[in-house]
C-alpha cells in the first residue's frame, strides 16, 4: 500500500461512517512505498491532526451529535473495522471465548492487520458481524461497550474535523451528526479527547 492509495482511503472514509470503505482502496497511482494495506499516510494524517488540534478550531463552540442508530456506519459496501490486540482481548473476554477463537470466528487478516468480518445481508450490503437490528429497525452493536476505537471515535475523526465542509459531507451519511435535540452538543474539550484517542481515524 502506498501513500497515494492510503490518502485516497482516508479521504473516502467520511462518506461511509465508522468503517473504512474499501471501494476506493485500489484507486490512484501507485508509486513504490512500504505502507501496509489500510494504513494511512503518516504525514497526511499528522497534517489533519494538526488542524484538528488547533487552538481555536472551527468547531470551538462544540458540535452536535447523537447517534440515531440508523446503522449506516456498520454496513454498506465491503469495509474494514480495524482492531488491535487489546481490543481483541477485551471482546474475546466479553464473548467468553479465547482470543484465537475470537479471531477465527469473527475476524480476518488484511494487509497484516485484523479487521472484523462482515456478513452480506439481503440488501446486498455488508453488515459488520456484530451488527444487530431490532424489530423497530434500530441498529444495535452487540459489543457496544467494547466496540473498537475506530467505531467509538466516529464521527470525530480528524478528517471530518478538518473543516466545516468535511463535517457536513460526513453528515450526509450519518444522520446523528448535526442533531438539534437537547443534550446533543458535544463540547470542544470532549471532541479533542475523542479525536486524540484515534488520531488517524482508524
Ligand atoms: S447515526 Fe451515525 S453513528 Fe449512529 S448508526 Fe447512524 S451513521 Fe452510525
Ligand atoms: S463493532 Fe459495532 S459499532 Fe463497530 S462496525 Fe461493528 S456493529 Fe458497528
Amino acid at each position: 500500500m502506498t501513500a497515494d492509495r492510503i490518502i485516497t482511503v482516508a479521504l473516502h472514509q467520511s462518506l461511509v461512517g465508522g468503517r473504512v470503505d474499501v471501494q476506493d482502496v485500489f484507486q490512484g497511482q501507485v508509486p513504490d512505498g512500504n505502507f501496509m494495506l489500510g494504513r494511512f499516510d503518516y504525514n497526511a494524517i499528522m497534517s489533519l491532526s494538526d488542524t484538528t488540534m488547533e487552538r481555536s478550531p472551527w468547531y470551538n463552540q462544540g458540535l452536535r451529535f447523537e447517534c440515531t442508530q440508523c446503522g449506516n456506519c456498520c454496513t454498506g459496501p465491503p469495509g474494514y473495522v480495524w482492531f488491535d490486540d487489546g481490543e481483541a482481548t477485551a471482546i474475546a473476554e466479553h464473548l467468553g471465548i479465547s482470543v484465537s477463537n475470537f479471531r477465527r470466528r469473527y475476524a480476518k487478516r488484511s494487509g497484516g492487520r485484523w479487521t472484523l468480518n462482515e456478513i452480506r445481508n439481503d440488501r446486498d450490503e455488508y453488515d459488520c458481524v456484530f451488527l444487530r437490528r431490532d424489530e423497530q429497525g434500530k441498529s444495535l452493536c452487540s459489543i457496544y461497550s467494547l466496540r473498537p476505537r475506530q467505531c467509538r471515535s466516529w464521527p470525530f475523526w480528524p478528517h471530518n474535523l478538518r473543516s466545516k465542509r468535511a463535517w457536513q459531507i460526513a453528515a450526509k451519511t450519518c444522520p446523528g451528526m448535526n442533531q438539534s435535540g437537547p443534550g446533543c452538543m458535544v463540547p470542544v474539550e470532549q471532541i479533542r479527547i475523542i479525536a486524540a484517542d484515534n488520531p488517524d481515524g482508524l
